[in-house]
């Protein structure tokens, strides 16, 4: 409360009439309670709320103290006592006046804000006197209602009755909450209550009996005035509120039987606070150049607190008038303190005085906010008709009139809601992480979808393109097929003519058939050339492309759909080319096949259908030559040789790399017969065949071309210096793996040989170990194939033959590799193997161990030396069994051992 407050004098002087004197007839002003009430509202409470910007919390609005009188209607006891008697006071309600009668000639007048009589409904009451007040609180003003006047002239009547029997009965209190419930929304605001009584400048709880001596506090820097000791009770609804009101009533009582005094001797104070929620418009701030355009900042969140305190006084009446004989002269004059106090402090404002004893007591330092601060102020005076207490009803008419006089400055208190704006923010923030994420998601599900799309018609582009592959692929097969078929028919018609025709005709129809097959040949020669034609062509094409799209690249940007369509064109040419010169090939080797086999024919012929024709000769020259490439040796030479020449083994090589699978098995073939003879061997590994071969045995899972790959590296093997560039190439980790996972015999018969050639070069020797060559070697005896046992053998007699040279040139002097891998069991177990070759290698591998000092240890603890023992007595060969009887013989440890088992030697 501002000091100001209480010199306002400008509007107290315009504001009010004459108020404590009586009033002369023309000076009297009607105007009703409420139109009088700066500033004006209308009742309806959802209009009546103004535009929050419209408040300012600095700026006061001045606003009187309103004082209504009313009248409390004759009891029982005055309808006998006074009825000799005429009332004391008149009311004229509609002037607002009230007439006190001085005697049976004179009066005096009094205005008041409104005039109540005898006859005015509690709803009435509360509408002129406390509802203003009501709607100020629920604008954030401060508000009192307070109610003075004499004992039993309707103070509690006017303010505290709950109304439960009859509702109209329903006093201030109860009315206003029911109005303050219904214009507040719970969500945002809040109402919570106290209830006290002032008894002998003592306040205590009426919400809580034991809390009777409740200090006031008051706020040095703003002068507010509280009482945080008090019980707050906050109200959600109606009945609780009654239900509180008559809690308080019952402590009341208690209260005041414990003091042995009455309720009319106690102040009964009961404070609503109301806290609500309001959005206030941030400033409109001008742009920097202050052009028209305005930026308006959000809202800001602002909280309004408010406070209505209804008082219902104790009796106003004097202490000796009241008949309370008994009571303390000290305690009557606690009783009165708060009373005179108010009254003295409203004589002061109402004169303008320049002290207003606010401090000297409870219910003033309580009220100070009420008369002359920033609270709206209601007083209703209740007074008597009975003449019998004129002189009371007297001083209570003065001391309204004197409280007309004070004026108060209205304010608002305002606040910035901290919590609620950091709630809102993070309300909204929540809400966009939550877009932010769900945007996110849809962002990566389109990406997804787009992702999966792009695959499926990649996968889709891809299956058609195979499925062409594979029909093309297919219809070459077929042709291909067919023309065999067509040949093998017209041999075999041949055939059976010369049988019929019988020895005679032979030489005849030998001619014929050798004409028959010089007329394939000529076709195909035929055909030959006409492929011939056409790759020239093709090549011509695609010459005349090249020198196009350099012209195009000159002249135009590479982006031009002609120039895209002629490169298209121009690769499918160089496709085409290069299918065609594979085509070349195969057709040649096929001719070279063809002119061979209708050579023999004719040979045959010649001599007389004698002989064997076309069954394949022995290939026992080449240890490892395919079995569908057994032919007449020098036949085959000779095509090949004439293979060589036409083709070039070059291109030959360069189809081992061909995208065509039956390409690739074809010309494996030709590559494996070819490495078959030595002449060829070092020319296939000089033109890059080996490592061709070294791919194809690496990444080809089909048997075949695995089977002929490893007998192609098992012919090149055999040679000394392939040997060393198949160990550089990493060739023996790919047999190793061909060897571990190749389950055909004949697969397995060609690796071991090619390791088996390994095996038998020095240099290689510790490679052959590190690089699991020994382990290879020993793991493919899972295949019991005596064939393949043989090279198995073969290879490890190579071994350890090695590795006896090595230590008796004193290169090597440790254990023998072959028994650090383990291979002495497998050696001992087919020492004595039925198959003749598998026998002589082992034994040979024996020896030569047995000739190294070191390995005698491990061999006889793994039974070597039995059969040792064996071969130098039964050996078939001579020399290996001497060679056995010399190593026994000369070895100590062998000696000393066979002396302890007693054998003689
Ligand atoms: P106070 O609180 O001023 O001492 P009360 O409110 O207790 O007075 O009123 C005293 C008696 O007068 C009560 O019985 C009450 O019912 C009655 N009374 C007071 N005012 C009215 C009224 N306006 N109409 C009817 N009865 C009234
Ligand atoms: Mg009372």
């Amino acid at each position: 409360m501002a000091s100001s407050g209480y010199r306002n004098g400008a509007h107290r002087g315009s504001s009010s009439t004459k108020l404590d004197r009586p009033l002369p007839a023309a000076n009297l002003k009607s105007s009703s309670f409420k139109s009088r009430f700066t500033p004006s509202h209308s009742s309806g409470s959802a209009l009546r709320r103004s535009s929050p910007a419209s408040f300012s919390t600095n700026d006061g609005v001045p606003g009187r103290v309103r004082v209504a009188v009313r009248l409390r209607p004759q009891n029982v006891e005055e309808l006998a006592a006074d009825a000799d008697f005429a009332d004391c006071v008149e009311l004229q309600p509609e002037l607002k006046r009230l007439k006190l009668r001085k005697n049976n000639w004179d009066s005096d007048t009094y205005e008041f804000d409104e005039v109540l009589t005898e006859f005015a409904s509690q709803k009435r009451v509360y509408e002129v006197v406390a509802k203003p007040v009501v709607e100020s609180v629920l604008d954030g003003y401060n508000g009192t209602v307070m109610a003075y006047g004499q004992t039993g002239t309707g103070k509690t009547f006017t303010l505290g009755r709950l109304g439960e029997e009859d509702t109209s009965d329903r006093g201030i209190m109860v009315r206003s909450m029911e109005d303050i419930l219904a214009d507040i929304s719970p969500e945002t605001d809040s109402v919570s209550v106290s209830y006290l009584q002032l008894y002998m400048e003592t306040l205590q709880d009426l919400l809580d009996p034991s809390n009777d001596n409740i200090p006031i506090v008051e706020d040095p820097k703003t002068g507010d005035v509280s009482v945080p000791g008090a019980t707050l009770v906050e109200i959600r609804d109606q009945q609780s509120f009654v239900e509180l009101l008559r809690i308080g009533e019952t402590h009341r009582i208690a209260a005041n039987t414990k003091l042995n005094t009455e309720s009319s001797r106690s102040h009964a104070i009961l404070m609503v606070h109301v806290r609500r929620s309001v959005i206030g418009r941030e400033e409109i701030i001008s742009s920097e150049n202050g052009d028209s355009s305005h930026l308006v900042k959000p809202f800001k969140p602002l909280v309004r607190k408010s406070k209505l305190v209804v008082v219902d006084l104790a009796g106003s009446e004097r202490i000796h008038k009241s008949g309370s004989e008994g009571h303390m002269l000290e305690e009557a004059k606690s009783i009165n303190l708060s009373l005179s106090a108010l009254g003295k402090c409203i004589n002061a404002l109402a004169e303008n005085s320049a002290h207003v004893p606010i401090r000297d007591s409870k219910l003033t330092r309580l009220l100070r906010d009420s008369f002359g601060g920033t609270a709206r102020t209601s007083l209703i005076v209740t007074i008597g008709p009975s003449p019998r207490h004129r002189g009371e009803t007297a001083s209570t008419i003065l001391f309204g009139q004197r409280a007309m006089k004070v004026e108060n400055m209205l304010k608002i208190k305002e606040e910035f809601d901290y919590k609620s704006l950091s709630r809102r923010l993070e309300v909204q923030l929540d809400k966009l992480i939550a877009e932010n994420e769900r945007q996110q998601k849809a962002f990566e599900d389109e990406a997804e979808r787009i992702n999966i799309e792009a695959q499926n018609r990649i996968s889709e582009v891809e299956r058609s393109f195979a499925d062409a592959l594979e029909k093309e692929r297919l219809k070459c097969q077929m042709d291909y097929m067919e023309s065999v078929k067509q040949l093998e028919e017209k041999l075999v018609l041949n055939q059976q003519k010369h049988d019929c025709d019988g020895f005679m005709e032979d030489k005849c129809i030998g001619q014929e058939t050798g004409l028959s097959a010089a007329e394939d040949v000529a076709e195909i020669k035929k055909l030959l050339e006409k492929e011939i034609k056409l790759r020239k062509a093709a090549e011509e094409e695609v010459k005349n492309c090249k020198r196009q799209q350099g012209q195009d690249m000159q002249s135009e940007a590479g982006g031009d759909p002609e120039v895209l369509k002629l490169r298209k064109i121009l690769e499918d040419e160089a496709h085409q080319k290069k299918k065609l010169e594979e085509e070349i090939i195969i057709l040649r080797s096929q001719l070279l096949q063809l002119t061979f086999e209708a050579d023999q024919m004719k040979m045959y012929l010649e001599r007389g259908g004698s002989g064997n024709g076309f069954a394949g000769l022995d290939s026992s020259m080449s240890p490892f030559r395919h079995p569908q490439y057994r032919d007449s040796g020098n036949g085959q030479k000779a095509s090949i040789a004439t293979l060589f020449e036409q083709v070039g083994l070059q291109k030959i090589l360069a189809l081992l790399e061909s995208d065509d699978a039956n390409v690739r098995i074809h010309a494996v073939k030709v590559v494996a017969n070819l490495a078959a003879e030595e002449a060829n061997q070092k020319k296939i590994v000089e033109a890059g065949g080996l490592s061709s071969l070294l791919v194809l045995l690496r990444s080809f899972e089909d048997e075949t071309v695995r089977r002929v790959a490893a007998g192609a590296i098992a012919n090149l093997a055999m040679n000394e210096a392939n040997q060393e560039l198949i160990m550089i190439q990493g060739g023996i980790s790919l047999l190793s793996i061909t060897a571990a996972d190749a389950e055909d015999p004949q697969t397995l018969r060609m690796v071991a040989g090619a390791i088996a050639n390994l095996c038998g070069n020095d240099k290689l020797r510790m490679k052959l170990k590190t690089e699991g060559g020994i382990k290879a070697l020993l793991g493919i005896v899972r295949c019991e194939h005596p064939d393949v046992l043989s090279q198995v053998a073969r290879g490890i007699a190579n071994f350890a033959k090695c590795e006896s040279r090595a230590s008796t040139q004193g290169i090597y002097s440790a254990r023998s590799l072959l028994i650090e891998d383990g291979a002495l069991p497998w050696i001992v177990q087919n020492a004595n193997n039925e198959a003749a070759p598998i026998r002589r290698h082992v034994e040979l591998a024996l020896c030569h161990l047995a000739q190294h000092e070191v390995n005698a240890k491990d061999m006889i603890s793994g039974g070597a030396l039995w059969e040792l023992v064996r071969i130098s007595r039964d050996c078939s060969r001579e020399d290996i069994r001497s060679l056995a009887l010399r190593i026994l013989s000369s070895s100590p440890t062998f000696r000393s051992e066979l002396r302890r088992l007693r054998i003689d030697y």
